[in-house]
């Protein structure tokens, strides 16, 4: 039976305490409410609740064997959680929290299955932003919140495709305007011998290097060709993902573009490019992804891209690829996933 969702706009400088308060509440009494963090929109549940997070998983279509993150509002809560904080664990803390960075611990009982897909690891985040602190903190302090779109749909960057996707599904869903990162958080394991980045994001490998010296990379993430399974299960799935068929063209950029334009003539198709190359695609339909100056930009628009490309009935998507470095690794990995792989060197 589809339920009724109240959508309410929540202003992340001037937050409506009694809006704020009812959403908390709606999360007390088991219920789901969708809300913007820095990184892209959460499908929020009580993450101690395991009916909760039942229900998350319904109202995704999400495989019940694809844990949650759990969310904080502040550090003291985490040891309410997980067994072991490490002195890494403590210096990433210091570091990036609050902000777009999850960290994988052993879990306490009081943890359900239900929230980590029947794992002995939790995935703990504090973001940043204030609405959604605001949030968790009303909600009695621990959200569960994958990201808040149908499974396999390309995460909201904006509250009207939370609706698209979870109108009738949740109690509410906080608009909160655009989305600064637009990718979901870095996830990173702590719990091996080394910290090991499981999911990149606006947290680069290099930044965490900084910190921890060396941290190794999962290698299934940017190996399309890997036989492993990726440590996060989430990144087993086809993610991310539009509605058209999608190819990369990736290596040096005058042959990318000749590449496009050659696979594109007398084709229905839309080509995804930095903006320094708009121009070269003349009479093609083409989608400005942000300045290959700046990926802080990139990152930002490409969910929203895909997404307008599904608006758009596009049947073809033609992408240039991007660097791999700092968070261009991140968009380079939901790009890759996004086109399930299919990617053409030149
Ligand atoms: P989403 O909330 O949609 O961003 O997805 C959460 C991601 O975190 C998925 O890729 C999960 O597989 C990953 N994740 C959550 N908990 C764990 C865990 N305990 N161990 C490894 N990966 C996890
Ligand atoms: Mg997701």
């Amino acid at each position: 039976m589809p339920m009724i969702t109240k959508t309410v706009k929540i202003d992340e400088n001037n937050i409506d305490e009694a809006l704020i308060k009812e959403a908390g509440e709606i999360i007390k009494r088991g219920g789901l409410v969708a809300f913007p963090t820095e990184t892209v929109y959460g499908l929020g549940g009580d993450a101690l609740n395991p009916e909760s997070s039942k229900k998350i998983y319904a109202a995704k279509g999400r495989p019940s064997d694809n844990p949650l993150i759990v969310h904080i509002y502040r550090i003291e809560d985490l040891y309410e959680i997980v067994e072991e904080v490490s002195d890494n664990a403590k210096k990433v803390m210091d570091a990036f929290w609050p902000g777009p960075l999850t960290m994988i611990f052993k879990k306490k009982d009081k943890v359900p299955f239900e929230t980590t897909g029947g794992l002995d690891t939790v995935a703990v985040r504090f973001p940043i932003h204030p609405t959604a602190m605001a949030f968790i903190e009303a909600s009695g302090g621990f959200v569960a919140a994958p990201s808040a779109n149908i499974s396999g749909r390309p995460s909201p960057t904006l509250a009207k495709y939370v609706c698209e996707d979870l109108d009738g599904r949740v109690d509410m869903i906080i608009d909160g305007g655009n989305i600064p990162i637009g990718l979901e958080s870095t996830i990173v394991d702590m719990t091996g011998e080394k910290p090991m980045i499981l999911r990149p994001g606006f947290v680069s490998r290099e930044m965490l290097e900084e910190v921890l010296g060396e941290v190794c990379v999962d290698p299934t993430i940017l190996d399309a060709n890997s036989t492993e399974r990726p440590k996060a299960p989430g990144m087993r799935y086809r993610h991310y993902a539009p509605k058209a068929d999608m190819i990369i063209v990736r290596g040096d950029s005058d042959r990318v573009v000749a590449k496009i334009k050659e696979m594109g003539q007398n084709k229905e198709c839309t080509v995804l490019c930095v903006s320094e190359h708009v121009n070269e695609f003349a009479g093609m339909k083409v989608k400005d992804v942000g300045s290959e100056k700046d990926y802080n930009e990139i990152a930002a628009s490409l969910y929203r891209v895909l997404r307008e490309c599904d608006d758009e009935n596009t049947a073809l998507i033609l992408s240039e690829s991007f660097s791999d470095k700092g968070i261009g690794a991140a968009v380079m990995n939901r790009l890759i996933k996004a086109a399930g792989h299919k990617i053409i060197d030149v």
